[in-house]
């Protein structure tokens, strides 16, 4: 479906998912789904969790145990493939890059969107994070409903908002 669509299968994606009960704490979600020869996240990674094999070809992995959720990888990797997700009671809360304008508003309510641009829910803008070491890719904080965790990508801004 990813070749036709661009669009992942729920099989597919939750592969990149670990238990959810290690969601208690902020992991990153890598969604490079293609053999492309890339590896800004394996080199950005403060605490060594991601790890692209020595063929660069090949699909990073992340060991879980020592991501801290510290969103670095989110902002280096050019496909905007990670994301930081974490359960919080029954709030979800994710870091996203984003690279349109207008950034959103902190404290706004926003469209989510699923992986296929689909309106899936709204969420709170808690943060927006951007600076010079970010090279234009901002990481926006989102709180939505625990259930939405899996399905949530990004977010829709109106213009002129
Ligand atoms: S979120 Fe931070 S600790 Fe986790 S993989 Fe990314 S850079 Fe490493
Ligand atoms: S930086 Fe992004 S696109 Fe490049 S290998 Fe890592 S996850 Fe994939």
């Amino acid at each position: 479906m990813i070749e036709k669509t661009g669009v992942p299968t729920r099989t597919q994606i939750l592969k990149e998912f670990p238990d959810l009960i290690v969601l208690k704490k902020p992991k990153a979600i890598i969604e490079c789904y293609k053999d492309i020869p890339c590896n800004p996240c394996d080199t950005s990674c403060p605490f060594d969790a991601i790890h692209v094999p020595q063929d660069i070809n090949q699909r990073p992995q992340i060991n879980f145990d020592k991501c801290t959720g510290c969103g670095v990888c989110v902002y280096h990797c050019p496909g905007l493939a990670i994301t930081v997700r974490q359960i919080k009671a029954d709030k979800a809360i994710l870091k996203i890059p984003y690279e349109f304008v207008p950034l959103p508003q902190k404290d706004a309510i926003v469209k989510v969107l699923d992986r296929s641009g689909k309106h899936l829910t709204d969420g709170l803008i808690k943060q927006v994070r951007i600076n010079e070491s970010q090279d234009k890719t901002a990481i926006i904080t989102i709180e939505i409903e625990a259930k939405h965790i899996i399905e949530a990508m990004t977010i829709e801004v109106p213009y002129g908002s």
